[in-house]
């Protein structure tokens, strides 16, 4: 579904990205781990034109989208949902408002049909009872459950996760990991950076290993973890397994 043949990406003479190729398929879950400054962030960024690409294409279902116009740009990111670190809630709008406010917007939906769809989907992520709730009455975990919420209600073809769970307590990772696995299951095509490494174990078909702009290495959950090939990848899990 998305193909990313020879990314470089630079920041003025710094370059982060030095030659990425790979490919995601339909339904997998690709977990991307390495070292804090790697260049995780720019990668995923670099998949929906967040950041552009000093070179090489990134194509999604076909088309090369590196050469979308802003306009054809956003409606690819909405096939895209990205959730970050923060959750980037609107603060003056209730839960549903949050979630209908984009498909109501961008989709022309129906305010009816997008708070039905609204309602399964806080269901889906635990919190069915939280539609009229402010952002700021709920936990960091729950707020983080519900921008994943509004990302879904574009109905995405891949979701994009940068750290979701890094800037929440620790007693509230779980429940969005357990969210995320749950999407997971339902077959969304998931790229995921994390340093969750239980996570990417557990739920990853795919584990990529990056530092110093390349993939060092890619394989199962069982071979990066259980037998890393290379120096760098065993460094880097001794550190944080
Ligand atoms: P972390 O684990 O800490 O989130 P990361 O692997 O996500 O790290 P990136 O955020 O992609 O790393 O950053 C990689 C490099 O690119 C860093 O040296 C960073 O300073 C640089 N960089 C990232 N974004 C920009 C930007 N907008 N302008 C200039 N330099 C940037
Ligand atoms: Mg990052």
């Amino acid at each position: 579904i998305l193909e990313i043949k020879n990314l470089t990406k630079s920041f003025d003479e710094n370059e982060v990205l030095k030659g990425i190729s790979e490919e995601v398929h339909s339904g997998e879950v690709v977990c991307v781990i390495g070292p804090s400054g790697s260049g995780k962030s720019t990668y995923l960024r670099c998949m929906n034109l967040l950041e552009k690409p000093t070179s090489g294409s990134i194509i999604f279902k076909n088309d090369d989208i590196t050469q979308y116009s802003e306009k054809e740009l956003n409606k690819v990111r909405e096939e895209m949902g990205m959730v970050f670190q923060s959750f980037n809630l609107f603060p003056h709008k209730t839960v549903m408002e949050n979630l209908i406010l984009a498909p109501m917007e961008a989709k022309n939906e129906s305010k009816e049909k997008a708070v039905e769809r609204g309602h399964r989907l806080l269901k889906q992520v635990g919190l069915s009872d939280k539609a009229d709730a402010y952002p700021s009455s709920l936990s960091g975990g729950q707020q983080q459950r519900v921008a994943i919420a509004r990302a879904l209600m574009m109905e995405p073809d891949v979701m994009l996760f940068d750290e979701p769970t890094s800037a929440l307590d620790p007693e509230m990772v779980g429940e969005v990991l357990a969210v995320m696995q749950g999407l997971a299951q339902t077959g969304m095509t998931m790229v995921v950076v994390t340093h969750e490494m239980g996570f990417a174990r557990e739920v990853a078909d795919r584990v990529l290993f990056i530092d110093e702009g390349y993939i060092i290495e890619q394989g199962s959950p069982e071979q990066i973890f259980n037998h890393p090939e290379n120096e760098r990848t065993r460094e880097f899990l001794e550190k944080v397994l």
